[in-house]
């Protein structure tokens, strides 16, 4: 658990990027946070240690990301760990059998999967609406309920929650709200500006940018709920090793310009798919066409890199996605490098086929991750390839 520097607070948020939850080793002055690649610390005597006693509990390299990240998001305390599906498993250790909770139907695959097949085991138990309505939020709550769970944008419709409206609903009914911040970071979304009570992310995707590692965090402002999940995260430990840690941090750093320019890439791609395929195959919240495009200019200071078209059957989306020279078929997102998937077989093959009819996921589906190159090179490489479609 590691609280964030108060001399952080006047900064803007791209000093707090390069700074924030830093400073200079206090043995040799290095301006970088050392890698603390160790597992043990020594103790100066029986019961007298540093702070340190063993690394599961707690890493420097690792706090330093966490106050980095807490800082941004404008929580207090950071946990990281070893995936973002590691970081919402520890986060639902938070809760106990028979709790319900309210989610969000579009999400993340990997989500409902740990929901469905493992937490359900235990006793927990999900209902998943259509969030980009608050009042289905309200009519799925019970007196069981102990928190409303969203990811907005969604992965990989686009779809928007309202989260002040969220949270209020969640905050009535005596409930949390827990947010998947990984598509906007907080560069351009804020959610504990809304109400938020528990923000994660997959640390993999934008925070890190570079597409070298896997992880998640978990941020709060709570003292009660920091508490709680660091006795959670030492207890079960799914905590990242300190270079995994180093290397999140080493992208923060830079993860202001990294998402203006992701930004400014994702708008022209989505203008140019819009003008080739018609606005409303192309999902991009930036898009005026977009149906929730005024509460994205509410709720998000920037739309980012992830767009999605539908094609309209398996076969065009094969094509396309064979065709593409710039742009990778990979799964995963928010690198540097712009990639491109097929949902209904990559990022959402777990997700039952019935639901993902439901929630429009079908195979004509197609996700890019725009990344930081060229924009020209990037239109040019969905020139040749939709020529081929
Ligand atoms: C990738 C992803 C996750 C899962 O994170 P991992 O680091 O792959 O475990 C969760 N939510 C969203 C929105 C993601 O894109």
């Amino acid at each position: 658990m590691s609280r964030i520097f108060d001399d952080d607070a006047p900064f803007a948020l791209g000093t707090r990027a390069v700074h924030a939850g830093q400073r200079p080793d206090p043995t040799t002055g290095a301006i970088m946070v050392p890698l603390y690649q160790t597992s043990t610390y020594a103790q100066e005597g029986i019961g007298r240690n540093k702070g340190y006693e063993y690394a599961r509990g707690k890493n420097p390299t690792r706090e330093a990301l966490e106050r980095n990240v807490a800082s941004l998001e404008g929580g207090t305390h950071g946990f990281a760990f070893g995936s973002g599906m590691g970081a919402l498993d520890s986060v639902m250790k938070l809760f106990k059998s028979g709790d319900h909770f309210v989610c969000a139907e579009n999400m993340y695959g990997g989500t409902p999967r740990l929901f469905d097949r493992i937490l359900v085991n235990f006793g927990l138990q999900f209902s998943y609406v259509d969030c980009r309505d608050p009042q289905r939020i309200a009519d799925a709550i019970t007196p069981a309920t102990r928190a409303v769970i969203v990811e907005t944008p969604t992965n990989p419709l686009m779809r928007l929650t309202d989260l002040g409206a969220a949270a209020g609903i969640a905050h009535r009914a005596g409930a949390l709200l827990i947010v998947d911040n990984t598509f906007a970071t907080p560069v351009f979304q804020r959610p504990f500006e809304h109400g938020a009570d528990i923000v994660y992310h997959s640390s993999t995707k934008y925070l890190n940018g570079h597409s070298d590692m896997v992880g998640g965090i978990v941020i709060v402002r709570d003292d009660t709920l920091a508490e709680r999940l660091q006795f959670i995260l030492n207890a079960a430990g799914a905590v990242p090793g300190p270079m995994d840690a180093w290397l999140v941090l080493r992208g923060t750093k830079t993860l202001h310009l990294r998402m203006a320019a992701h930004d400014a890439n994702g708008r022209k791609v989505a203008a140019w798919l819009s003008n080739r395929l018609g606005a409303e195959r192309v999902f991009y919240p930036g898009l005026e066409s977009h149906p929730q495009h005024e509460l994205a200019c509410r709720q998000m200071a920037g739309f980012g890199g992830m767009v999605s078209v539908d094609v309209g059957t398996r076969d065009k989306a094969e094509r396309l996605t064979g065709a593409l020279r710039v742009f990778t078929l990979a799964e995963s997102l928010g690198g540097v490098e712009s990639l491109v998937c097929h949902p209904a077989t990559m990022t959402h093959a777990s997700v039952p086929e019935e639901r993902r009819a439901r929630i429009g996921i079908g195979d004509g589906l197609v996700r890019f991750s725009v990344g930081v190159e060229d924009a020209s090179d990037l239109l040019a490489d969905l020139e040749g390839a939709f020529r081929g479609v």
